[in-house]
């Protein structure tokens, strides 16, 4: 099949070819006449071949494409090509500027950074929240934001989570990074002073109302034991006792929210410790056997050689609540087994029972304040409702969260997981 370029040279040939023809049958100069043509056709095809040249370079813009035989359809296919190639970049361009003016109409800082952590774009929020300037855009983003936490959230790599920042001394951001294309990654910060504003007045709210209620409540629980002591008639044995179990009750209820305020207050962003881990459960072992009833049965499989970083006293109530749930939550007999040791992923703890069990739609609730499966049998076995909830914050200090599986009737297991560079292991002596 011949394509049109042929088909035109062709056409182009046979035409000049009948002149050249003519012209020798009329003189005779036959020999002349085929060395003419051939110089004629030669000639033609360079000058085309630079005509074609200047038109494509652009240089010059009197510059036109060769008009005849195979040069002139080459010459329509390139700007035909060309023509749809104007369109799609313009189309491209259009599209960019649409997504570019969109991303400046959001309330959050977008930067965007190749996969070399360098500044490609940004919007104009990113230029008012995070101090960014557009004379940044080709500078390394750690150049930038030089704040420590920021930069332990770039390095760190694990972008699943978010990162809280402090930025100008008192703006809090919650910053995100989200990985895409060829590893080049959009920071996205929203400014969140307002919500955590909020959040802190009711953390101060709760601190202080349970700061004021110790108080009073160490008054009451004074004078009911003193009443429990001094002679009164039997008949005020129950409610006295009562009474005295109730204030023991509200005292564990405020110490929690205590616990949960100064937690929440980032009271232990302090220096993080060793922490003995292997020490602190073989001290609740001692703890927990004086809670359970004879007929629970304790193990405890502990890798002594490992300790992790990370708080004490925290990670101890941690530990102790998971525990004590446990046992609180087995009927007699049950048996209760505590494991703390090591693999490829990390660090892990987890304690099981053979007890109640919970059912899955209970289970993602557990670690909201005073949510009980049970209403009933959390307050006889003398819990507050904020165990779980203690253990939830805590955990999050630690990069780690709590995990439970259950079975109704068979029993649970809560445990957590520590990330690999929190372990430290030592030798055993
Ligand atoms: P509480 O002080 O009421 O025990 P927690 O926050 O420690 O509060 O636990 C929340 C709820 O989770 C408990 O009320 C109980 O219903 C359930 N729970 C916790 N641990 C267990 C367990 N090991 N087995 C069964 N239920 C449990």
């Amino acid at each position: 099949m011949l394509t049109s370029g042929i088909k035109r040279e062709l056409t182009w040939i046979i035409g000049t070819l009948w002149l050249f023809l003519a012209f020798a049958w009329l003189t005779g100069w036959w020999y002349f006449a085929s060395a003419g043509f051939v110089v004629f056709y030669i000639g033609r095809h360079l000058w085309s071949i630079r005509k074609f040249e200047l038109w494509i370079q652009g240089h010059d813009i009197d510059a036109h494409p060769p008009t005849s035989g195979l040069w002139s359809e080459l010459s329509y296919q390139v700007s035909k090509k060309q023509r749809a190639l104007e369109k799609h970049a313009d189309l491209n361009f259009y599209k960019s500027e649409q997504f570019k003016a969109a991303s400046m109409l959001l309330p959050s800082a977008v930067v965007s950074i190749d996969q070399n952590n360098y500044i490609e774009w940004l919007n104009e929020p990113a230029m008012r929240m995070l101090g960014i300037l557009r004379q940044d855009v080709g500078r390394r983003i750690e150049a930038v934001i030089r704040n420590p936490d920021f930069l332990d959230y770039l390095k760190g790599q694990d972008f699943q989570r978010s990162q809280t920042l402090t930025l100008d001394q008192s703006r809090i951001f919650e910053c995100k990074i989200i990985e895409y294309f060829e590893n080049h990654k959009l920071l996205i910060a929203t400014d969140i002073t307002e919500l955590y504003q909020l959040a802190q007045i009711r953390r101060d709210f709760v601190a202080n109302a349970s700061h004021e209620l110790r108080t009073p409540l160490t008054v009451l629980h004074g004078y009911l034991e003193l009443m429990q002591e001094m002679p009164h008639d039997d008949h005020w044995n129950m409610p006295l006792e009562h009474m005295h179990n109730q204030t023991l009750r509200m005292r564990a209820i405020i110490e929690d929210l205590l616990t949960l305020s100064s937690i929440e207050a980032d009271s232990i962003t302090a220096e993080q410790e060793l922490v003995d881990v292997p020490e602190i459960l073989k001290h609740l072992k001692i703890e927990a056997g004086q809670l359970k009833s004879d007929r629970h049965s304790l193990y405890f499989d502990i890798d002594n050689a490992i300790r992790i970083k990370g708080f004490t006293e925290p990670l101890k109530s941690v530990f102790m609540n998971l525990i004590s749930n446990a046992i609180r939550y087995s009927p007699d007999g049950g048996k209760i087994r505590a494991r703390w040791y090591a693999d490829a992923q990390g660090v892990h703890f987890s304690v099981s029972d053979e007890g109640l069990g919970i059912a899955p739609e209970h289970i993602p609730r557990l670690t909201e304040r005073f949510y009980r499966v049970d209403k009933d049998r959390s307050r006889t076995t003398g819990g507050t409702g904020l165990g779980l909830a203690i253990v939830k914050h805590v955990l999050e200090k630690h990069e780690s969260h709590l995990e439970v599986s259950s079975v109704i009737g068979k029993g649970s297991v809560f445990g957590c997981s520590f990330p690999i560079h929190r372990i430290v292991i030592e030798d055993e002596e």
